[in-house]
C-alpha cells in the first residue's frame, strides 16, 4: 500500500472508529506487535480511538491515554471494517472488536506492522520517526523537492523512494509522475532544471489525488471491502510495457533502476 490507499484507509478508519472503545483484540501473528501480546491487549482494551492520519506507508492511529497504533501493512492487507450483525471477512490475522459490537479485521498478505506506543516514544521509533513528509503534506513544497534535489548526485527515483525524504511513494507511483514531467528516473537529481522541477512536483501530486479520487487501486480493497479503480486503465506507462505511449507511441519499455524497474517511454523520457 501507498499513499493513496493509505490515506483512504486512514480517512475511513478516523470515520468509523473515533470515539470508540476496545472491547478486545485477537491477534494470531503476533511477530507483527512491538510488545508481548498480553502486554499489548492490556494496554489497548478499554481505551478510545480518537483519530486516524498517513504516515507515509503507516497509518498513524491515536488512541486515549497518550497512546498511538502504528499500522503498516506491508505488501497489503485486506483491513475491512464490520459493524454490530456484519460478519467479519472468514480470514484474518488481527480483530479489534469495540464496545458497540462493531469492530475490524486485517487480512494480512505477506506480513504487517502493529506497533503500540507512548506519545513519548514515538521520536525513537525507528521505523517512522524519520519519515518526510508526504506529497499531501502543507511542507512538501515546490522549494522543498528543490532541496532534496540540488547538489545530489543520486538518481531522481532514488530520492523520491526513500522514504526519509518523501513518504508514501513506492514503486506503484513513482512511474507515472516522471513520464509526465518527461523525466527519465534515472536522471541525477543535481541535473533537473527548475521547469523540469515545477512539472515534476505537479505531476506527484496529480497522480497521487488521481488514485485517491478513484478510489485507490484496484487490486487493493478500502475499509469496507470495495475495491478502488486505480490501475491499467489510468497509468500512462507504468507497467504497460510494451504498449505505445500514450503521447507519442514510442514503445513503452521496462528498464533496471537498482533493484527495482522501471516503466518509460524511451522518447518522452530521454536519459
Ligand atoms: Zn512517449
Amino acid at each position: 500500500m501507498e499513499l493513496p490507499e493509505i490515506y483512504l484507509l486512514s480517512r475511513d478508519m478516523y470515520k468509523e472508529l473515533k470515539g470508540k472503545t476496545v472491547n478486545d483484540v485477537e491477534v494470531k501473528n503476533v511477530k507483527c506487535l512491538n510488545l508481548p501480546f498480553e502486554e499489548f491487549r492490556s494496554i489497548i482494551v478499554g481505551k478510545k480511538f480518537l483519530g486516524a492520519k498517513p504516515k507515509g506507508k503507516w497509518v498513524s492511529l491515536e488512541i486515549e491515554d497518550e497512546y498511538t497504533l502504528l499500522y503498516n501493512t506491508g505488501m497489503g492487507a485486506n483491513t475491512i471494517y464490520y459493524q454490530k450483525d456484519d460478519q467479519p471477512q472468514e480470514t484474518w490475522h488481527i480483530k479489534f472488536r469495540f464496545e458497540d459490537g462493531s469492530g475490524f479485521t486485517s487480512r494480512v498478505w505477506w506480513f504487517c506492522y502493529l506497533h503500540l506506543l507512548k506519545n513519548s516514544e514515538l521520536a525513537s521509533h525507528k521505523m517512522t520517526a524519520k519519515l518526510g513528509p508526504t506529497p499531501l503534506d502543507s511542507d512538501f513544497s515546490e522549494d522543498y523537492l528543490n532541496g532534496l534535489f540540488i547538489a545530489k548526485r543520486s538518481s531522481v527515483k532514488n530520492i523520491l523512494m526513500d522514504q526519509s525524504k518523501v513518504a508514501g511513494i513506492g514503486n506503484v507511483y513513482i512511474h507515472d509522475p516522471l513520464f509526465l514531467a518527461n523525466v527519465h528516473p534515472l536522471r541525477q537529481a543535481n541535473t533537473i532544471t527548475r521547469d523540469e522541477l515545477t512539472k515534476l512536483y505537479a505531476s506527484i501530486k496529480t497522480v497521487i489525488n488521481e488514485s485517491i479520487s478513484c478510489g485507490g487501486l484496484a487490486y487493493e480493497v478500502n475499509f469496507y471491502g470495495v475495491k478502488g479503480d486505480y490501475g491499467k486503465n489510468r497509468y500512462r506507462v507504468a507497467y504497460k510495457e510494451g504498449e505505445a505511449c500514450p503521447i507519442c507511441g514510442e514503445t513503452i519499455q521496462k528498464i533496471k533502476t537498482g533493484s527495482t524497474s522501471s516503466y518509460i517511454c524511451p522518447k518522452c523520457q530521454p536519459l
